[in-house]
This record gives structure tokens, C-alpha cells and sequence, in this order.
């Protein structure tokens, strides 16, 4: 983003910090949150306001894992890599209890169902279950025969289920919310977007239109809208659309899910929401192409995938509440980026990335903030640099 010298607020504020983080979705707050505890003055500069962007139009799911099921995952990133990630969400919802979130509204120890429909899924739900084990992490498998009677499992289109029985679901708003009231001397600076990033002589200045802030590091944590800010992260940081379809059926009892449910290796998830709501997410991966985008909109062919997964998997008769979408910011590999890096308008080795979460930043959100802020400090080596794909 540009301003122009007619946008610039003449009598500008200037203040003054250690840390200014920029981005107060669930990674900003949460790297903010951590910063404080060690007693850094921070200040988060946020664009619009906390939780406006993926961190407040998310499903809520606080699922283990990542996207792909735990066999191709220890495929794809290398099992010990695997079973790092599973056990950083985990802990990822361990510290979210910690700081409160059960006792928001919409918090629910709802365990997570993966499904599978038919093959291959259904082999990979059966070794992911089997490595799971052996790598001790608590899960089962749900057949048919032993499934719940809820609308989902009555479609009679599931072969099987993997159920993690430790996972949870929140609304998104509330978790945003908890992290911002969990501040106590950081300032969350709404409508305030960085527009450029610039030298102050041995320290950083950082514009945006309210106020500028004089800091000595910056965590940019923008997620989608990354490469914006920062020269390295183009192509890297992508941004991908996430939409989503709200439906009361007209029987209630077709809204009691019993899991919060997660299809076709991840590109569908299905959950009871409140007030005999359910959500419906996904359908992404079939219109790929026009999903790459950062524009914040509803699409006919996304929708009417969704409501075409409403009308096979949950009921024919219902009435759409809501549709809305989200921009997610992918990595290559699914896995968080935490680097060191470098803005398009300085060069300054004291600006740090926290992002690319991609699905997942409600399960892994919390803890790799606070981690990006650790790794900042030089406290904690990361596994989630950008060093990866040069060894890849
Ligand atoms: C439809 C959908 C469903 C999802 N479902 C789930 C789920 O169920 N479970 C799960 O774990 N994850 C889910 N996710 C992913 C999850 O929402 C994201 O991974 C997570 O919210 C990312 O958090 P963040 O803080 O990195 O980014 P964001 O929440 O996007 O925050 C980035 C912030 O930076 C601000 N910003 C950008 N540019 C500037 C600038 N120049 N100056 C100042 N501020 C700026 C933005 O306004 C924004 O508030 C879903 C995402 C979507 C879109």
C-alpha cells in the first residue's frame, strides 16, 4: 500500500517501543502476549481491527494436526517432523486452556472426526491410525457399525472415521478476543496499517496513517498479505481463499453432529454451530485456481459445491443463515514460517516474519507465536525457517 501527501494525517503521534508487531490476528497477539510476559514493551499496529482477517472468519476447529492425515503427513514432511507438528498443536491447545479459552461461549471439547469416503482415504486413516499409536498419540477409529447416529454418518457415505478425542472447537472471535484481553501494557493500535517501514537512524520507524512508531525490532505477522510488506516472502507466503456456507437444517435434530467433522483429506469440514447452525467449509480445492486470491468474496461455484456437500452428507431441507470467506496465508509445506527477514524499504536485520499457517492457525496459532517471539529473543531454535526448503 501507497499513501498519497494528501492522506497523511498532519499532526502525526509518535510513540516509542521495543517490539512493534504488526497484524493483531491470533500470531500478532499471541507473539505480543509473549513479549510482554518477559517485559518488552510492544505495540501491535493493526490494519483494520483485531480478528477482521482469517483469525475471526475461521471454522473454530482446534484440531490436531495439519491438513493431510498423520501417514501422508510423515510421507510428505518426515515422521519425526510429523509427530512434532501434532505435538506442537497439542500444545497448542494446552496453552489456550491455560490462558482461558474454555470458559468462552463458544468452547466445546468436541473431539475431531477425520473421514474417509472410500479409498484411499480410508487405507491412510487405517496407517494413520497404526503410526499414531506407535508414536503415542491418543487416537481411535470409528466404523460404520460403531459410528454415532447423527445426519453425517446416516448419509451413509463415510467408511471410516479417525477420532482425536482431545480436540476442541471455540469461536474464532471469542479466542481473538481472550488473547487481546489477555494484554495488559500492550496497545493494539486498530486502523492503522503499516504503509511503509523505514530507517530512524539506529532505530526503526514504522508509518501508518493515526500514528508512526519508533521501535528497535519488528515481528510482521500479516499472514495472507505478507509479501505487502516483505521483499522475500513472494511466492512463498500465497494467499488462498477460504469460504464458508452457515445452513439451519429444518429438522433440528439434523444440526447434532456429533464430531467436528473433516473430509477429503481436508478440504471439506462440517461442525454443529450454535443455535441449531452448522457450518460448512472447504470445496477450495476444486476451483483452485480462482481460490488464489486475496479478495474477500463469495463465489456461485464455491457455494454451490458446499450446498452440494449440505444436500449429500446433511439434509435437503434447509435454509442458509450465513456465507462468508477468509484469506489464509499457505506455506509450501503447510508448516508455519518463523524467519528473520527483510522489509521492500529497509535493510535491517531486525525485522522477523510469523505466518503460514495456512489452515491451521487456530491449532497451531498460539503457540508459534509465542514461539516466533522466543526465537526473535534468541531464546528458542525453530524448525519452521525458511532454511527447510533450501535443504528440500
Ligand atoms: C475460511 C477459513 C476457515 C479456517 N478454519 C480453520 C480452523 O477451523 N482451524 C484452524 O486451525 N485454522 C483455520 N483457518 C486458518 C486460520 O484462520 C489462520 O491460519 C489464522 O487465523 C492465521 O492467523 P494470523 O494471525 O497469522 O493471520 P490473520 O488473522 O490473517 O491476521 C493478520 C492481520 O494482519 C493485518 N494486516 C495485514 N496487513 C497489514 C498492514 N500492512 N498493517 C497492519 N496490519 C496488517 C490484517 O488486517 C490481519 O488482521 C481457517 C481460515 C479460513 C480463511
Amino acid at each position: 500500500m501507497t499513501i498519497s501527501l494528501w492522506q497523511r494525517t498532519p499532526s502525526h503521534e509518535t510513540e516509542q517501543c521495543d517490539v512493534a508487531i504488526i497484524g493483531a490476528g491470533i500470531s500478532g497477539l499471541s507473539a505480543a502476549l509473549e513479549l510482554e510476559s518477559r517485559g518488552i514493551r510492544c505495540i501491535v499496529l493493526e490494519a483494520d481491527y483485531a480478528g477482521s482477517k482469517a483469525s475471526g472468519r475461521n471454522a473454530g476447529y482446534l484440531i490436531r494436526g495439519a491438513a493431510e492425515n498423520y501417514a501422508l503427513a510423515s510421507q510428505n514432511l518426515g515422521r519425526d517432523m510429523a509427530r512434532y507438528l501434532w505435538e506442537w498443536t497439542q500444545q497448542n491447545l494446552i496453552g489456550l486452556k491455560q490462558l482461558g479459552l474454555e470458559s468462552t461461549p463458544g468452547f466445546a471439547q468436541r473431539p475431531s472426526c477425520v473421514v474417509a469416503i472410500g479409498d484411499p482415504e480410508h487405507s491412510e486413516l487405517i496407517e494413520s491410525h497404526r503410526l499414531m499409536t506407535e508414536d503415542g498419540l491418543h487416537v481411535s477409529l470409528i466404523e460404520p457399525g460403531n459410528a454415532p447416529d447423527d445426519s453425517l454418518w446416516r448419509s451413509g457415505k463415510p467408511t471410516l472415521g479417525l477420532l482425536n478425542p482431545e480436540d476442541a472447537v471455540c469461536s474464532p472471535i471469542d479466542l481473538v478476543q481472550l488473547l487481546a484481553a489477555s494484554l495488559s501494557t500492550t496497545p493494539v493500535f486498530e486502523h492503522a496499517e503499516v504503509y511503509r517501514i523505514e530507517d530512524d537512524g539506529n532505530r526503526i520507524r514504522i508509518r501508518t496513517r493515526p500514528v508512526d512508531v519508533v521501535c528497535s525490532r519488528v515481528l510482521v505477522c500479516t499472514n495472507a498479505y505478507a509479501s505487502e510488506l516483505i521483499r522475500d516472502l513472494d511466492g512463498i507466503i500465497t494467499p488462498n481463499r477460504g469460504q464458508m456456507l452457515a445452513i439451519k437444517p429444518d429438522d433440528p435434530s439434523d444440526a447434532d453432529l456429533e464430531f467436528a467433522y473433516y473430509l477429503n483429506h481436508g478440504s471439506e469440514y462440517v461442525r454443529a454451530a450454535p443455535d441449531g447452525q452448522i457450518i460448512f467449509g472447504g470445496a477450495r480445492t476444486y476451483h483452485a485456481e480462482h481460490e488464489q486470491t486475496s479478495a474477500d468474496d463469495v463465489s456461485d461455484e464455491v457455494q454451490g459445491h458446499l450446498e452440494q456437500f449440505v444436500r449429500e452428507l446433511i439434509t435437503e431441507n434447509y435454509q442458509v443463515t450465513a456465507r462468508w470467506s477468509g484469506i489464509m496465508g499457505f506455506s509450501p509445506d503447510g508448516m508455519p514460517i518463523v524467519t528473520q527477514t527483510k522489509v521492500h524499504t529497509l535493510d535491517n536485520p531486525n525485522v522477523w516474519f510469523c505466518g503460514g499457517l495456512t489452515g491451521h492457525g487456530m491449532s497451531m496459532g498460539y503457540q508459534t507465536g509465542r514461539h516466533a517471539a522466543r526465537v526473535m529473543l534468541e531464546d528458542e531454535p525453530t524448525r519452521f525457517g525458511l532454511d527447510r526448503f533450501a535443504q528440500a
